[in-house]
């Protein structure tokens, strides 16, 4: 039983372990946080150069600004971020496909999606039989779930590549229910996804809060950096890389780390521990308490993905980038997965008149291109992208950043995979796991489970002693 809570520890300094931390020091709770790295925000990680923003990992993510599930909102007012938090460029809202080896707009409504080239009139006709189709009786991954209420046209030419866009995964083997649960809810509460979406636009008409994409002033790595400066001094220890953990009999958790990573043993310790983790690290850590907890996190797997940023005189190219980015169905037979037109997205982020891209290469069904060296990964981006915004040359600026782990991939199972890890880990009291194998993988995600992991700790903390004391 814990007594009153001192320190709570936490491993991991990325958006998960940083906004549990938050929210846990805003209720008055102690936190230690331990980061492997020199630098806290895991995946957010932002660079300025010679008039260039890079961002390492994501360059914005969805907020639903005063909706219980806007975690980042409370987060960043909380933290004196709100002017900071910008919303993307409007014209974001515009998304390219390939077709044909074109890029055609994705059509933003009902006559506009009557009017597209992204779709064939099959494709379109079938779609008029999508409420008619019944549920499965089993759990369905991405492809057969799109395959069966929509028809193998929308699986190729706009979920496919959405998913790869979120995930750099295979829709074959991803989960319907664990990796996209906004699509199943849809059926579930509806019996038919376009039932399910007329419903939701007209909450939406009605005021409900609509999702914008957003990002900081000075890119995402504002956010964890803000987060460290309004903890106590001392709060976030970095180049703490925990390789062993103790549970001492009064219950409270140690980890131990090495100075510089081979010198002296140091440990912090606390009376209740999170783990904000990547999986393999989460597992490696847990071994010696439940090889049961292990071997499950052990079997999520992780994409690999290369971004590879080109910047180009916007003179030199015929496309306006007057979007979010593209998306490329495997279909088309491209090896890039798709871009982001960064320098369209916010603005500041590229010199004057340069158009700054940034590719994605790699994934889930192409980790050999991980492989390749940087020259040939620049190479292979910059003759697909080009050949989809017209460039008459090649780009001026290029940068590669690998990711060999990126992005955990919610496969068939994964629902009951994380049950068995709770279930492996409810001996062990005052342990919570939270990071991006669990709950969403977004940065908005993330920030929302981490004040609801907050939640939950103050709640398992307050209640028990509380009732222990009623005779
Ligand atoms: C290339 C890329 C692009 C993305 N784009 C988007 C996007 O556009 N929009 C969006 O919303 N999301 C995006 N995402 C997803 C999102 O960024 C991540 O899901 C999220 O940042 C994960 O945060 P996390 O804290 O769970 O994990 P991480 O960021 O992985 O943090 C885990 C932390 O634990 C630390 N650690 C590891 N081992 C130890 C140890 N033994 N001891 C102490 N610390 C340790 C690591 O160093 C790391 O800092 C993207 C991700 C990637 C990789």
């Amino acid at each position: 039983m814990m007594g009153a809570m001192d320190t709570l520890l936490i491993l991991g300094a990325g958006v998960s372990g940083l906004s549990t931390a938050w929210f846990l020091h805003r209720r008055g709770v102690a936190v230690r946080v331990l980061e492997a790295r020199s630098r806290p925000g895991g995946n957010l990680h932002t660079m300025r150069e010679e008039g260039r923003l890079y961002e390492y990992g994501p360059n914005s993510t969805l907020q639903k600004p005063g909706s219980p599930e806007d975690g980042l909102g409370r987060l960043a007012e909380g933290l004196g971020l709100g002017s900071r938090c910008w919303e993307a460029n409007p014209a974001a809202q515009r998304r390219y496909i390939v077709r044909g080896g074109r890029l055609i707009a994705l059509p933003g409504s009902p006559p506009g999606f009557l009017a597209t080239r992204a779709f064939s009139w099959r494709a379109k006709l079938r779609l008029m039989l999508e409420p008619l189709i019944g549920r499965a009786d089993h759990e369905e991954s991405i492809a057969e779930f799109v395959r069966r209420r929509l028809g193998q046209e929308f699986l190729d030419y706009a979920i496919e590549p959405f998913i790869s866009g979120v995930y750099a995964g295979d829709p074959a083997v991803l989960s319907i229910r664990a990796a996209v649960p906004k699509i199943y809810n849809l059926e579930r509460d509806h019996g038919s996804l376009i039932r399910g979406a007329f419903a939701l636009h007209k909450v939406t008409q009605a005021g409900m809060p609509r999702g914008r994409l957003v990002g900081f002033d000075e890119g995402m790595g504002v956010l964890p950096r803000a987060i460290v400066e309004a903890l106590p001094p001392g709060s976030v220890e970095l180049g703490a890389a925990a390789h062993r953990l103790e549970r001492l009999e009064s219950g409270r958790w140690r980890a131990y780390w090495r100075e510089g990573g081979a010198g002296e043993e140091r440990f912090a310790e606390g009376e209740g521990l999170v783990l904000a983790l990547p999986a393999p690290e989460a597992a490696r850590l847990l071994e010696p308490f439940s090889a049961q907890a292990a071997e499950q996190l052990r079997g999520i797997a992780y994409a690999p993905i290369a971004a590879v940023m080109l910047g180009w005189r916007k003179e030199a190219v015929a496309h306006p980038l007057d979007g979010f980015g593209f998306l490329v169905p495997r279909k088309e037979g491209v090896r890039t997965l798709g871009g982001l037109f960064s320098s369209t997205l916010f603005p500041g982020r590229a010199p004057e008149g340069e158009g700054l891209l940034t590719c994605f290469i790699g994934g889930a069904m192409d980790a050999a291109a991980l492989e390749l060296s940087d020259e040939a990964l620049i190479q292979q981006t910059q003759r697909d992208a080009g050949a989809l915004i017209g460039a008459a040359e090649g780009a001026g600026f290029t940068r590669v950043t690998r990711h060999a782990a990126a992005i955990p991939q919610y496969r068939l199972g994964h629902l009951e995979r994380l049950e068995a890890i709770d279930r492996a880990l409810t001996p062990f009291p005052g342990l919570w796991t939270r990071a991006n194998w669990r709950e969403g993988i977004s940065v908005a995600d993330c920030i929302r489970q981490g004040e609801k992991t907050a939640e939950r700790i103050l709640q398992e903390r307050v209640v028990p002693p509380f009732c222990t004391s009623i005779p």
